[in-house]
């Protein structure tokens, strides 16, 4: 048995207003000459937020556009366009939800890995250690911060940079920055994390490690999304530190047939990858009839809208492609069904699942 050796974050500072801190945190990073790039997700252009950003010298702020979820080939951009204007940076901070801090971590590593990222898809093929990176989650639940891997859509394939170079060197949580998140977003976001903990609590894969963290993140996202009457300040805390354990629970276990279905529409369609969970988990009661059970109470007691019907009018490639895509996805297959998971998810299956979403 080969246990896994994961690599974690370097260091995390939690807390309300910690952001306050993050000139400080800098510091020491910064090299002379060498700018610090600011990559911050384009929400935050023109509002009071973006003032607070801790520019000095020649410090770049890049809004990052974020209206599709990070490509490879946006990812190559950004890369080239700072080694063109500055040859060498000294760090790069992402600061915005899943897909600003998965834009960071990757230009980061780009900086410093000849190609482009689409030669990195897949499991450890980073080559060398990326530059200096810090990610601050503005919305809270993809478990991004903590994860070693940056998920990118490329020219074949929507697969992450994997890799022990791919986790933050810092991680600044502070759930003041979450609190302005529209309510739907913050639901899709935050249940991304409960179907992660779902995911790792019900696979195979599992082990008292995952369980810890996994038990944890879901009673937390109990907490806020079931128990509490109104949402406050304190359900903020909890959802950012839910993300965060559900993110540490799926580090050493696996995600299952929501994600792997998922990704499958958000190839094909552009679905976002919470939203996207959201449609796929609705349909799941065969696999996890708890926590589709628990899913549902949610959507109700939140009044959020899980949209249906986005596989009407599909052509037969179309399904074909999306089936590639998710039967790909092996190691979270094996988890959700075990080592004879191809005789259960069949092709047949699978298609009957995507005609009902
Ligand atoms: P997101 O980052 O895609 O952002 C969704 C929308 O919310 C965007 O329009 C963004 O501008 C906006 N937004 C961000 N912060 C906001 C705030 N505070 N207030 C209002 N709007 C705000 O959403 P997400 O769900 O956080 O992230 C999804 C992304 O994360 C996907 O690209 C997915 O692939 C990735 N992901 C990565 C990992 C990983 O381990 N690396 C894990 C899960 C998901
Ligand atoms: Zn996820």
């Amino acid at each position: 048995m080969q246990f896994r050796n994961f690599k974690m974050i370097g260091y995390v500072v939690y807390g309300r207003g910690s952001f306050n801190q993050l000139s400080e945190i800098l510091l020491p990073h910064r090299q002379k000459n060498c700018p610090m790039v600011f990559l911050v997700d384009h929400f935050f252009e023109g509002k009071p937020f973006a003032s607070r950003i801790p520019l000095s010298g020649n410090d770049k702020l890049i809004f990052a556009d974020v209206s599709t979820e990070p490509k490879t080939s946006y990812v190559d951009k950004l890369a080239q366009e700072l080694k063109d204007e500055f040859g060498s940076i000294s760090g790069i901070v992402g600061i915005g939800g899943g897909s600003a801090m998965d834009l960071a971590k990757a230009v980061a590593l780009m900086m410093n890995n000849p190609g482009s990222s689409a030669d990195y898809q897949g499991w450890d093929l980073v080559k060398n250690p990326g530059v200096y990176k810090v990610g601050i989650p503005t919305l809270s639940g993809t478990g991004a911060e903590v994860s070693r891997t940056t998920v990118l859509t490329g020219p074949t394939k929507k697969l992450g940079m994997n890799s022990d170079f791919t986790p933050f060197d810092q991680i600044v949580l502070d759930p003041e920055l979450i609190a302005d998140a529209p309510v739907n977003q913050r639901f899709y976001t935050g249940m991304d994390c409960y179907i992660h903990c779902i995911e790792s609590l019900e696979g195979t894969y599992l082990n008292e490690f995952s369980k810890s963290y996994g038990d944890k993140a879901l009673q937390l996202c109990r907490e806020v999304f079931l128990q509490q009457e109104e949402w406050n300040e304190i359900s903020d805390e909890k959802l950012m530190m839910a993300s965060y354990a559900g993110g540490m629970s799926i580090a050493y276990s696996q995600v299952g047939v929501a994600h792997a279905v998922s990704y499958g529409l958000s190839y094909l369609l552009g679905t976002r990858h919470g939203i996207g969970n959201c449609i796929v988990m609705n349909h799941l009661e065969e696999f996890y009839p708890e926590g589709v059970r628990e899913f549902k109470q949610m959507v109700d007691k939140n009044k959020v809208d899980i949209p249906g019907g986005i596989c009407s009018g599909l052509k037969e490639e179309d399904f074909e492609k999306m089936m590639d895509v998710s039967l790909g996805m092996k190691p979270l297959w094996e988890n959700a069904l075990g080592k004879d998971w191809e005789k259960i998810m069949t092709r047949k299956k699978l298609r009957a699942l995507y005609e009902r979403l």
